[in-house]
C-alpha cells in the first residue's frame, strides 16, 4: 500500500482480505487467542514468533487500522492507543525515563502541556519549553546531555502555530535524539511530517481521523529512520538487553524499522494497558475511509470562516495559517500546501465577556470540548482545556483569555458564516 496515494490508502490500506474473507475489517471482539501447545504460546511471550495472544498487547482489528495509519504517514510500524494522551505519553516514555530531559515547543495542546510539565515531571523527566519560533541557536541552547527527544505539534491546538518541522528535526538530530511530532490537526492528508525529518509521529485519532465524535483514540507511527544504535548510550531501553523479555535487545532484534513500536507494545502496553478497543478501531477505520474527502471540506470551511472573521469590525485578530497575513502563512505554504485544518482561533474586541456573549448566541456551532468533528463546535480555551494554566503560561502558549477556538465542520459554509454573523451582532 505504501506506493499508493493517500486517498487510496484511506480507503483500502491496512487490510487486504483473502478469498471468502470479509470485505470490511472484521471486529475481532476477543480478549484472547487459542494455541495448540504451550510451546507455541511461549514463543509469542518471548517475542520469538509474532502472533496474537492477549488483546491488551495486540488485536488484529487494531493492527489493521494501525497499518493503514502507518502507510498514510509513510512509516514502517504503528500502534493504536486508548487516546491521544496515551499516544504522546508512550511515544516519549518509550525513550525517556527518570533523570532524562525533553525539549518541547511551548505551543502545544493543554493536555500534553500538563502531561509534560506536571505528570512526567513527577516521574523525574524534565522538560524545557521553547518557542515554536525559536532560532536554531535558541533551540541548541535548550539541549542538555540527558535530552532524549524533541516534541512539537505540526499545527498546535489551539494556538494554531505551524511547526518548522525541518528546523526542529535538524536541531534534534544535531543532538542525536529523535523528533516526535503530534500531527493530529493536519492529519497525513495535510502534512506527512516524516517527509520533513520527523522520526516519530503521534495522533489523537479522536479528532479528524475519527471525525464524527464517536471514539477516543490515539496512534503512534515510527518512521523507521532513527538510528538508535548510533546513539546507544542515550537509548539503553532500545539498545541494551531487556531483562523483562529474556535479554532481547530491541534495536538489534527488530532493527530500525521495528524496534520502537515493538518495545512500546511489549513493555508499555503490557504494563500500562492503554489499549484501543477493537470496536473503537473499527469506528476509527470508518472515519479514515473518508478522511481525504472530509479534510478538503474542513479546510475550505475553515478558510471561508477565517476570511469572514478577518474583515469583521468586531474581531480583533484571527489566527489561521491559510490567511496571507498570518505569521505562519509562509510555513503553511511549505508544509501544508493542500490546506491546514478546519480550526480557526480568533479574539473578539471586548475580550472574555465578548467571547462568552458571542458563543452563547451561536445556533449551529455548539459549545463543546472537542474539535475536528463533522459538526461545527467552539470553545474558550482559557476557561476549559487550558484552565490549569496561569495567565503567564497562557500568554507564553499564545492563548489570550478571550480567544475563541472554532472548529468548522462539514456544514455549508454559507450557513456557518450566517450563524457567526448573527451571533456577532449580539456582542
Ligand atoms: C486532543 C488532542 C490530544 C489528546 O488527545 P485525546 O484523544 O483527547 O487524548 C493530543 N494532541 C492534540 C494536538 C490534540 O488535539
Amino acid at each position: 500500500m505504501q506506493n499508493y496515494r493517500p486517498e487510496t490508502i484511506c480507503v483500502q490500506g491496512g487490510y487486504t482480505p483473502g478469498n471468502g474473507e470479509p470485505r470490511q475489517i472484521p471486529i475481532v471482539q476477543s480478549t484472547t487467542f487459542k494455541y495448540a501447545t504451550s510451546a507455541d504460546m511461549g514463543k509469542l511471550f518471548d517475542l520469538e514468533a509474532s502472533g496474537y495472544f492477549y488483546s491488551r498487547l495486540q488485536n488484529p482489528t487494531c493492527d489493521y487500522v494501525a497499518a493503514k495509519i502507518a502507510a498514510l504517514e509513510g512509516g514502517t510500524a504503528a500502534m493504536l492507543t486508548s487516546s491521544g494522551q496515551a499516544a504522546n505519553f508512550f511515544a516519549l516514555f518509550n525513550i525517556a525515563s527518570c533523570g532524562d530531559h525533553i525539549v518541547s515547543s511551548a505551543s502545544i495542546y493543554g493536555g500534553t502541556f500538563n502531561l509534560l510539565s506536571v505528570t512526567m515531571a513527577k516521574m523525574g523527566i524534565e522538560v524545557t519549553f521553547v518557542s515554536p519560533d525559536a532560532t536554531a541557536e535558541e533551540l541548541d541552547a535548550a539541549f542538555r546531555p540527558n535530552t532524549r527527544a524533541v516534541f512539537g505539534e505540526t499545527i498546535a491546538n489551539p494556538a494554531l502555530t505551524v511547526l518548522d518541522i525541518e528546523k526542529f528535526a535538524a536541531a534534534a538530530h544535531r543532538h542525536g535524539v529523535p523528533l516526535v511530532v503530534d500531527n493530529t490537526f493536519p492529519t497525513p492528508i495535510g502534512c506527512r511530517p516524516i517527509q520533513w525529518g520527523a522520526d516519530i509521529v503521534t495522533h489523537s485519532t479522536t479528532k479528524y481521523m475519527d471525525g464524527h465524535g464517536v471514539a477516543v483514540g490515539g496512534a503512534i507511527v515510527d518512521s523507521g529512520k532513527f538510528d538508535w544504535m548510533a546513539h546507544a548510550d542515550k537509548f539503553p531501553g532500545l539498545c541494551t538487553p531487556d531483562e523483562s523479555y529474556h535479554g532481547i535487545t530491541y534495536a538489534e532484534k527488530f532493527g530500525q524499522a521495528g524496534a520502537f513500536i515493538t518495545k512500546c507494545t511489549a513493555q508499555l502496553m503490557r504494563d500500562f494497558g492503554c489499549t484501543q478497543s477493537p470496536q473503537s478501531a473499527f469506528y476509527l477505520n470508518l472515519g479514515l475511509e473518508s478522511l481525504h474527502v472530509r479534510m478538503q471540506r474542513h479546510c475550505e470551511n475553515g478558510q471561508a470562516v477565517a476570511e469572514f472573521l478577518q474583515q469583521h469590525p468586531k474581531v480583533e485578530a484571527v489566527h489561521y495559517c491559510g490567511l496571507p497575513g498570518d505569521p505562519y502563512h509562509a510555513l503553511a505554504e511549505k508544509y501544508l500546501p493542500n490546506g491546514s485544518c478546519g480550526v480557526v482561533s480568533f479574539e473578539l474586541k471586548g475580550g472574555r465577556p465578548a467571547a462568552e456573549a458571542f458563543m452563547g448566541r451561536l445556533q449551529l456551532a455548539a459549545i463543546e470540548t472537542h474539535v475536528a468533528d463533522a459538526r461545527t463546535c467552539c470553545l474558550n480555551p482559557a476557561t476549559s482545556t487550558h484552565r490549569q494554566m496561569t495567565e503567564q503560561q497562557l500568554a507564553e502558549a499564545g492563548i489570550p483569555a478571550g480567544l475563541v477556538r472554532m472548529s468548522c465542520g462539514l456544514e455549508s459554509k454559507e450557513d456557518l458564516i450566517a450563524d457567526i454573523a448573527q451571533a456577532l451582532e449580539a456582542v
